[in-house]
């Protein structure tokens, strides 16, 4: 058995290497052992991740792209927003793979292994970490491996999934207006559900096509692809390549996650929470998320004492069960929202970073008696 580790560590995706990047930018780790395990090399271009900031952000040193407008749409209303002073940053994960890489295979501190975890457990102070080559011992371990298990297994909170497939194509004419971001186009067939085409035309020639659904079941590949070909015909956009695909499925949902802790083992990334329930972002909140995990871990509590509640929790349950009892109005609640609040008031509230008083002033947009219904069957989560 190798040597006993004071943190493992496991996946090396977003929030493992965002823990992993803060601790090794944190001298207090300089004399704690580290070891990350995932089962791949993570040097692949395997997903674009895209959020809202104001401008100097942490990472902005690796930005591949970056918006100052933004369209949202359904059948009654169509408007181009400026986001100032937010702007909607793009990251290919590859540049962040690397960034993160460079900086922890130059301290003596951080071990990478890879290998394919099949379990673990505490065993008196120790974690134990079970994979296909060996057994690793720490004295806490991180985890970010999502198992969907736990939502399935319980009725009390919705459970939607944020699904998508994303062409990535390019023109041989310029044909798109790459100052702007497509965020949510409702325009498209919503067919019951809460459905829309989001596009980030990259160059003049390039743009990354994504038909995207809130909604509780996947569908047939052929039915993303098809209603992207249709988008693109529509548009008029007959000569192009595929240049890359991607696709995704991230749970939206307000199930405790922090249940799953224990006193040495804390769930991060998606599988700790760090998903925004009511949109499936990510990125930005696992930023703010590592963050604090780092102070806390610093304060050497014990790890079921990490996760607080916040208020944001409660409104993005309200939204999730008026998605999830009324799939088929989505274009219109966010239509509404986007009509009746400023969008830089809609992405301070998203990014859980407005007051009491803006907060409530965006619920109350929503039609009262989807709202009040929700917020029924919200509150009655809490008893
Ligand atoms: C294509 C795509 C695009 C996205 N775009 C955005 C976006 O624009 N904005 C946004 O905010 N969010 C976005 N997301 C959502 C979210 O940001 C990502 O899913 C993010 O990668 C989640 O981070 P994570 O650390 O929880 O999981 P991951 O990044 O998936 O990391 C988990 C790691 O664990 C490893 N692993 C799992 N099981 C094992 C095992 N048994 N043994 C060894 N290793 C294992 C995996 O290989 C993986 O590297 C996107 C997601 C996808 C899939």
């Amino acid at each position: 058995m190798s040597n006993k580790y004071d943190y493992i560590i496991l996946g090396s995706g977003l929030s493992g290497l965002l823990t992993a990047y803060r601790m090794a930018n944190d001298a207090w780790f300089d004399d704690k052992s580290i070891l990350i395990i995932d089962k791949e090399i993570k040097n692949q271009n395997d997903r674009t991740w895209c959020f809202w900031e104001e401008p100097n952000g942490e990472f902005d040193s690796i930005l591949s792209k970056k918006w100052e407008k933004a369209f949202i749409g359904n059948q009654d209303f169509q408007q181009s927003f400026s986001m100032y002073p937010y702007l909607y940053k793009m990251i290919r994960s590859r540049d962040f793979y690397k960034l993160v890489f460079d900086i922890i295979s130059s301290k003596s501190n951080f071990t990478f292994e890879k290998d394919e975890i099949l379990s673990w457990k505490t065993i008196e102070d120790s974690v134990e970490v079970y994979g296909k080559n060996q057994v690793y011992t720490s004295n806490f371990l991180l985890n970010s491996f999502f198992d969907v298990d736990p939502i399935l297994n319980q009725k009390k909170y919705p459970y939607l999934k944020q699904h998508f497939i994303g062409w990535f194509i390019k023109t041989k004419t310029e044909i798109f207006d790459d100052s702007e971001v497509k965020f949510m186009d409702f325009t498209i067939e919503q067919n019951g559900n809460t459905r829309f085409m989001y596009v980030l035309p990259t160059s003049k020639t390039e743009a990354l096509f994504e038909y995207t659904l809130f909604s509780e079941d996947v569908l047939e590949k052929s039915e993303y692809e098809n209603a992207i070909k249709t988008y693109l015909e529509n548009l008029g956009i007959k000569d192009y390549e595929i240049v890359e695909k991607e696709h995704g499925n991230i749970p939206m949902t307000c199930y405790p996650f922090h249940q799953q802790n224990s006193e040495r083992i804390l769930f991060i990334g998606m599988s700790g929470g760090w998903t925004k329930a009511s949109t499936g972002f990510t990125f930005f909140n696992s930023k703010k998320q590592s963050e604090k995990l780092i102070a806390f871990l610093k304060s050497n509590q014990n790890l079921t004492q990490y996760h607080q509640k916040n208020r944001y929790w409660l409104y993005d349950l309200i939204l999730l069960e008026v998605l999830h009892q009324n799939n088929e109005m989505g274009a219109q609640l966010f239509g509404t929202l986007f009509q009746k609040n400023s969008i830089q008031d809609i992405f301070r509230f998203l990014n859980e970073e407005g007051t009491i008083l803006s907060d409530i002033k965006i619920m109350l947009t929503l039609p009262q008696w989807l709202f009040i219904k929700a917020t029924f069957r919200a509150l009655r989560k809490l008893v």
